[in-house]
């Protein structure tokens, strides 16, 4: 595929390993990876680049078992270019699709915005959240979001509206293969003593509640209509089940944990397990909220 490819400006490196880039720490290499050295690089890229080629977004991984035998085509990865994030009014804050969740919210935080306190406790970036209509602590991405600025797989910027993404929870109708490469949120007036005060307050209930310092992947399964996911599994009598390398976190039962040297083969073999488990004990079919991607 190498003589395929369209020559770029940012970084492009083939077999290029995604194990240390997501949270698990497992997993096999991207074909090529790709990080742009701004907008107009990665539109030019997607434009010229074989519509035949799989393109997939990238965040911190904090999301995502790449499976061992690695990601078909080209990750695109945004970089510094795409990781700014300013105030456009009282309320109103425009963020690169590669920013973290904790510069969103010291930003709204610094700038007197409320309401984006919830940002600050989920690990990822504006892209993985707007996908993901990442959500914790009674805020959610679709609450905030007013639109964002998308790539999509044949080069061309949109901008999509909230409604346009068809929000439900843990979902958005992003379309395949592309690149949210920014982002407005809306929020409300604030206190910074206030927000700074409310983000304390998260950080402390998730450090007291889940494996935060552990190879993870944060939620494994959705909460099902009516049900606790982590509740499901407990019941199931998976909290600390052992597959390989791969344990259900002792912590918080909706979390997979790498205990060193877990394949990412063993950890979607447990969660496939626990799935197992909790269907035979409860009858509810647990679905996956992590995302799996690339060649088994
Ligand atoms: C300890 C821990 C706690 C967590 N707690 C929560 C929580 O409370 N609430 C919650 O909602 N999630 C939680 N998560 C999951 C995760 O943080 C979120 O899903 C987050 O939105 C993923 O962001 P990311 O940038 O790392 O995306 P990745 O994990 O890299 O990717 C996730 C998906 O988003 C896509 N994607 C990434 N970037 C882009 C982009 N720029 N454009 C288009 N698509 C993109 C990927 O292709 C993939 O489909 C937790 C994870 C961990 C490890």
């Amino acid at each position: 595929m190498a003589d395929t490819l369209p020559k770029v400006s940012g970084k492009l490196t083939r077999q290029a390993p995604l194990a240390p880039l997501v949270w698990f720490k497992s997993g096999g290499a991207a074909d090529w990876l790709f990080e742009p050295k701004n907008l107009a690089d990665l539109q030019a890229f997607l434009a010229e680049c074989d519509p035949a080629v799989p393109v997939m977004a990238l965040g911190l991984g904090s999301n995502m078992i790449v499976r061992d035998g690695g990601v078909a085509g080209v990750v695109v990865r945004l970089g510094k270019a795409f990781a700014a994030v300013r105030t456009l009014d009282n309320v109103t804050l425009e963020c690169g699709g590669g920013a973290s969740g904790i510069l969103v919210s010291s930003t709204a935080r610094d700038s007197g915005i409320a309401g984006v306190e919830f940002l600050r406790s989920i690990p990822g970036t504006v892209g993985g959240f707007v996908r993901m209509n990442g959500g914790a602590y009674g805020g959610e991405v679709k609450d905030i979001l007013i639109d964002c600025d998308v790539v999509l797989r044949s080069g061309e910027l949109v901008t999509l509206g909230n409604a346009e993404l068809h929000y439900s929870y843990r979902h958005s109708a992003l379309p395949e293969g592309a690149i949210v490469v920014a982002a407005r949120f809306r929020g409300r007036s604030g206190e910074p003593a206030a927000i700074q005060a409310e983000m304390d307050r998260i950080s402390a209930s998730r450090e007291a509640s889940q494996p935060l310092r552990s190879k993870t992947g944060g939620s494994t399964f959705k909460n099902p209509d009516g049900y606790r996911a982590w509740e499901l599994v407990d019941r199931a009598g998976c909290r600390g089940l052992v597959l390989g390398g791969a344990q259900v976190s002792e912590k918080h039962t909706n979390f997979l944990i790498n205990t060193g040297t877990a394949s990412s083969a063993d950890i979607e073999a447990l969660g496939d397990e626990v799935r197992r488990r909790v269907k035979a004990d409860s009858g509810v079919e647990l679905e996956w909220e992590i995302q799996r991607v690339g060649r088994s």
